[in-house]
């Protein structure tokens, strides 16, 4: 059964390091303490880093409809791999996720198939198109389904966000926003700026963006209904988040691995793998992402994992579709990239990837006496190259290809029942 000793861990929780034993029986954390002794099989972590296992609340997993790209076996395998222990599948498959028929069939998959807890989002309107609100009332009583999105098209219609809001209100759930006004595009595939004009490429203004995560908060302010604003990529949008906080509103924000780690200047080869959406944005709007995650305004990191076939991405970047995976490397690349050049704090990083999730969600992500054990341990002091026959996703579009990270993955302990990627 599921009874082990972790021995020597660099454990963290609430806020803070501290070398510890931990011990499992019955896949539950029965005590935390230093020197437990037990005649059980042990495993001595010293010098490895030990946390919850992480939350994506933002992941596409492509089934049904999509398999060719990912499963909800591939996509669940890439997060086991990636120290994940919950995924929150967003709902533009096909069919869409905006009826319980649907949902109950993603419920059975998820059963047979998944190596990590999957939960799912409900639409907010029929197939996303924005005409006629889901039944909003009805869906939310099913336990697997956390909150509302139309990830992949923002809510164009002022009156049908107005009703969506006014609802998850009245049913205390949440409305998980991607903020895009189509009003301002015009078929951009990259951010409207120095790289875009560098290569002739129509952009993607910013504005898309905040004008809509404007428009939501002044309805939030409204109905004071829970709300969360996906990817979060421009300046403007970190400071409406900031006021928002600030006056007390119930709202969250999130931001991906890839805007924090990269900008337009990072773009190679007008590459399809650095096209997702929204797009990677200038300097400044980095710049305030991490000040944004660094001052609490985002206390969420979600990877918005997007995987595409090779055929669809070998096209032009102005013909590739939007989207880049990120979950199995979210965490190896957050630290080299952030925690190691002294952008972020490790304990940051580790929040928005477990307590901030998990606290807009209502999941559990605190690792404590009488819980199921759910953790990942790390070795940070071991680095790797991401090459393509590591990736556990169906799909190999990213733009992190054979860079060298640091924090390796050495075991995940998915509901009690321990994994391991490397001898311990
Ligand atoms: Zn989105």
């Amino acid at each position: 059964m599921n009874n082990y000793l972790l021995k020597n861990a660099n454990l963290y929780r609430n806020q803070k390091f501290q070398i510890v034993d931990i011990l499992i029986e019955d896949g539950v954390i029965t005590e935390i303490a230093q020197n437990i002794e037990k005649n059980i099989p042990t495993y001595d972590l010293k010098g490895k880093m030990v946390s919850h296992n992480f939350i994506d609340m933002h992941v596409h997993l492509r089934e049904p409809g999509f398999e060719y790209k990912e499963t909800i076996a591939s996509g669940s395998l890439s997060a086991l791999y990636g120290g994940y222990g919950t995924v929150v599948a967003m709902a533009n498959t096909q069919p869409c996720m905006d009826d319980l028929d649907t949902i109950h069939d993603f419920q059975k998959r998820v059963e047979k198939d998944a190596h990590v807890n999957v939960y799912t989002y409900s639409a907010i309107t029929t197939d996303l198109k924005g005409k006629e609100l889901v039944d909003m009332a009805h869906i939310v009583e099913e336990d697997i389904v956390l909150g509302f999105s139309d990830d992949g098209k923002g809510v164009q219609s002022d009156e049908m966000m107005d009703l969506a809001m006014q609802l998850a209100s009245n049913i205390d759930s949440i409305i998980v926003a991607h903020c895009e006004d189509e009003s301002e595009l015009q078929g951009g595939c990259i951010h409207d700026g120095l790289y875009a004009k560098k290569h002739h490429l129509v952009g993607i203004n910013s504005a898309s963006e905040y004008k809509q995560v404007a428009r939501d908060l002044e309805l939030v302010r409204h109905y004071h209904n829970r709300y969360h604003v996906c990817h979060i990529s421009t300046l403007e949008t970190v400071e409406l988040l900031r006021q928002a906080k600030k006056d007390g509103l119930p709202v969250s924000g999130e931001a991906s691995p890839h805007h924090l780690i990269l900008t337009e200047e990072n773009i190679r080869d007008c590459h399809p793998n650095y096209k997702m959406n929204p797009p990677l944005r200038s300097k400044e709007d980095h710049q305030a992402l991490i000040r944004g995650l660094n001052d609490q305004t985002i206390k969420v990191i979600a990877t918005d994992h997007a995987p595409h076939a090779r055929e669809e991405k070998n096209r032009p970047i102005q013909d590739a579709p939007f989207g880049i995976i990120g979950i199995q490397h979210a965490f190896p690349l957050l630290y080299t990239y952030l925690v190691q050049k002294n952008l972020v704090k490790l304990e940051t990083i580790l929040d928005a990837l477990t307590t901030g999730p998990a606290h807009v969600l209502r999941l559990k992500g605190t690792v404590e006496v009488g819980a199921i054990a759910n953790l990942c341990i790390f070795d940070l002091e071991k680095s790797f190259v991401i090459e393509e026959k590591d990736i556990r996703s169906k799909s190999i579009n990213t733009p992190f290809l054979g860079v060298t990270c640091q924090g390796k993955l050495v075991a995940n302990i998915i509901n009690g029942k321990m994994i391991e990627m490397e001898e311990m």
